[in-house]
C-alpha cells in the first residue's frame, strides 16, 4: 500500500499499480478461455447425488443452454432473472447468461411476491428461472406480465432446464462481441438490504473481469488450481457469485456446491471432499466455534479460510485460528465494489481486512471538517477502482449520492488504515451508537460478548434515551448448558471496555439473532422492536 498526499490535501491509500490490459476486455471470452484451460479436471461436484462435472462438460452444457436462451429471445442488454437455491444447474445458467450476452439478475429466493415484482419491474427481465419450491410466489409475481418462467426440475407444463438444452441445437450462433465492457452490465446484483430496501447494483463486464484478474495477481497467491472449494454462499449475492464461484472457476478449482448452509452437511462435505479453502461469513465462523462436535470432523485438508461480508471480531478471529490451526483471511467489500481489500497468506494482520487490492484507491474522510485523514485515524471510508459499480439501476439520484464526480464511492462504513497500510473496518457509520457524543461501534461490543463462554451469539444496538441520546444494549443468546443474568453480562462487558461503551441500555435474552442469508446481523429489526416498545 502506498500512502500519498495529493493536490488539495487528498490523502490516498492505494494498492499496487498494475496494467489494466489484463481486464480491459469482455468478460465471457476471458472466463471461457480460463475454464477451457482446465480441460477434463472437475469443476463442480453435487454433494447430494455425488455427480461430478468436468470443465469441458461445463463449457459444452453452458453454450448449449446459452443457445437455448438465445432461441427464446435473450439478447444483449436484456435480463434473465434467477430465483433459486444454489445448484450446479443454477451456476451453469449464470454462465449461460454471460455466454448469451444477457444480463444476469439474481434474486434472493426467500423474497416475497411484492419484492420479486419490484425487482422484475426494475430489471425488466424477460425470463425468471426458479424451482418448484418457489414457483407459487414467482407465478404470482409475473401474473399479467410477459415474463417467461423456466423451471429447474420437473416440467409440470412449464418450460424447463432440459427444454433449454433441447432448444440449444447447433444452428444458433452465440455472440462473439460483447459491447463496451466498461459500460455494458453483466449482472444486476442487489445489496443485502441490511440498512433498507435492497438496491440494484449494475456490475459491468469489466468490473467482474477486473476482480478475477486482480485476485489472481495478489501477492502470495491465495487460490490454486488444485484447491477444493466448498461453496454454500448464495449465488444471488456478490460474495457467492463473483467472489467465490467465478474466481474458483477461473482458477480451476473443484467446487462443491451446497444448496444452502447446514452445519452438519457443511462439515461432512468438507471432510468428504477434502476441502482446502473455506469461504465463510461471521455467523458461520461463530457457529463453527460453538459447535460441540467440530473435532469429530477431519478438516485437516483446509489450508485457509476467507471471511467477509460483516465485521469479524478480533477475539473471534483469534479463536478460529486457534481452533482450526489455519489462517483466516479477511476480505472487505460490498456489492457496489466487490472486494476492495484483502489479506493474503503472506500479508496478514489480525483484525485487519487487508491491504488495498491492485489499482484500488481509498481515502478516509472527516466529513464534519471536510478533510482527509491520515493513518490511524478513523473516518468515512471512500474507495474507487476498476471494480466500482457503474451505478444503481434506474436510480441516478442514489448513484450521485454514493459516487462523486471524481469516481469516489462513499462506502457508508467507518474505517482506518494503520501505518503499514492495513485497513480496519470499525463499523457501518449508520450503526454507530451515539452515547453522550461518544461513538460506540456495536461490532466491538459484540466481539467482547462472544468472548464470554456462556454467550453463543449477540447483537448490540442503541436504545433511544432522552438524556444520553442512545444507550448501548445487548441481545444475547446463551450457550447451551449455561445460565446468565443481565447483570452478569453487563459486569463482564464493563470489565472489558471503557466506561462510555458499557451496556447501560440493558440486556435481553433471545433464542436467536436475526441474520440475513449473506451473513449480516439485521440490527434494524431489533431496533424497530425497541422503537415499537417505546411507542406502545
Ligand atoms: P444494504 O446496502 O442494502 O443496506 P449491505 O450493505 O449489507 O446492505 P452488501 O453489499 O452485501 O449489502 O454488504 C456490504 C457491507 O458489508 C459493507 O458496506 C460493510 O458494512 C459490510 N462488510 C463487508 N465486508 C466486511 C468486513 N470484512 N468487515 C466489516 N464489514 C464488512
Ligand atoms: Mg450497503
Amino acid at each position: 500500500c502506498t500512502i500519498e498526499e495529493r493536490e488539495g490535501g487528498e490523502i490516498v491509500f492505494s494498492g499496487d499499480k498494475i496494467n489494466s490490459a489484463g481486464y480491459d476486455g469482455p468478460l465471457w471470452p476471458f472466463l471461457k478461455q480460463r475454464m477451457q484451460s482446465h480441460g477434463v479436471r472437475t469443476a463442480f461436484v453435487n454433494p447430494y447425488d455425488r455427480e461430478e462435472f468436468s470443465y469441458a462438460r461445463v463449457l459444452s452444457v453452458v453454450e448449449r443452454l446459452a443457445r437455448g436462451l438465445r432461441k427464446l429471445g435473450l439478447r444483449e442488454g436484456k435480463s434473465l432473472c434467477i430465483l433459486a437455491p444454489n445448484s450446479v444447474e443454477n451456476a451453469l445458467l449464470i454462465l449461460a447468461t454471460m455466454s448469451a450476452g444477457g444480463v444476469l439478475h439474481a434474486i434472493n429466493p426467500a423474497s416475497m411476491t411484492d419484492e420479486i415484482r419490484r425487482q422484475l419491474d426494475l430489471t425488466e427481465a424477460g425470463f425468471i428461472v426458479t424451482v418448484q419450491q418457489f414457483l407459487a410466489p414467482v407465478q404470482q409475481a409475473v401474473s399479467g406480465s410477459n415474463v417467461r418462467v423456466i423451471i429447474i426440475g420437473q416440467r409440470n407444463g412449464i418450460l424447463n432446464y432440459s427444454d433449454l438444452l433441447t432448444l440449444g441445437s447447433d444452428d444458433v450462433t452465440l455472440p462473439t462481441t460483447f459491447g463496451d465492457p466498461g459500460n455494458s452490465v453483466a449482472a444486476i446484483l442487489f445489496s443485502s438490504g441490511t440498512t433498507g430496501v435492497p438496491k440494484g447494483v449494475e456490475i459491468t463486464q469489466r468490473n467482474m473481469r477486473a476482480w478475477i484478474h486482480i485476485f489472481s495477481m495478489v501477492e502470495g497467491g491465495t487460490m490454486q488450481a488444485d484447491d477444493v472449494v466448498l461453496l454454500f454462499l448464495p449465488f444471488f449475492h456478490v460474495y457467492g457469485q463473483v467472489v467465490t464461484l467465478l474466481t474458483s472457476l477461473a482458477t480451476g478449482c473443484k467446487i462443491v456446491v451446497m444448496e444452502k448452509f447446514d452445519m452438519l452437511d457443511f462439515l461432512s462435505f468438507a471432510a468428504r471432499y477434502k476441502s482446502s479453502v473455506l469461504f465463510l461469513v461471521p455467523p458461520v465462523v461463530i457457529g463453527m466455534l460453538n459447535f460441540p462436535k467440530l473435532s469429530d470432523y477431519d478438516l485437516s485438508s483446509v489450508r485457509f479460510a476467507v471471511c467477509g461480508a460483516a465485521p469479524l471480531g478480533k477475539d473471534t478471529e483469534a479463536q478460529f485460528i486457534r481452533t482450526m490451526g489455519v489462517p483466516c483471511l479477511q476480505g472487505y467489500g460490498m456489492t457496489e465494489n466487490m472486494v476492495a481489500g484483502l489479506t493474503s497468506l503472506n500479508k496478514y494482520k489480525a483484525g485487519s481486512c487487508g491491504f488495498p487490492l491492485p489499482n484500488m484507491e481509498f481515502k478516509i474522510v472527516d466529513s464534519e471538517r471536510n478533510r482527509c485523514l491520515g493513518v490511524k485515524q478513523a473516518g468515512d471510508l471512500y474507495m474507487r477502482g476498476p471494480m466500482t459499480m457503474r451505478g444503481y439501476l434506474k436510480n441516478p439520484q442514489a448513484t450521485t449520492n454514493t459516487i462523486d464526480s471524481k469516481g469516489w464511492l462513499n462506502t457508508g462504513d467507518v474505517g482506518l488504515f494503520d501505518s503499514d497500510g492495513f485497513l480496519y473496518i470499525v463499523d457501518r457509520k449508520k450503526e454507530l451508537i451515539k452515547y453522550k457524543g461518544e461513538q460506540v461501534p456495536p461490532a466491538v461490543l459484540e466481539d467482547v460478548l462472544l468472548n464470554h463462554p456462556g454467550i453463543a451469539d449477540a447483537c448490540v444496538v442503541g436504545r433511544p434515551d432522552p438524556v444520553a441520546g442512545e444507550l448501548p444494549m445487548a441481545f444475547v443468546v446463551t450457550a447451551p448448558g449455561h445460565t446468565l443474568t443481565a447483570q452478569q453480562v453487563q459486569d463482564f462487558v464493563a470489565k472489558n471496555v471503557p466506561s462510555f461503551m458499557q451496556l447501560r441500555g440493558g440486556v435481553e435474552f433471545r433464542e436467536q439473532i436475526p441474520k440475513s442469508p449473506s451473513g449480516k446481523i439485521l440490527r434494524r429489526l431489533l431496533r424497530d422492536e425497541l422503537k415499537q416498545k417505546v411507542i406502545a
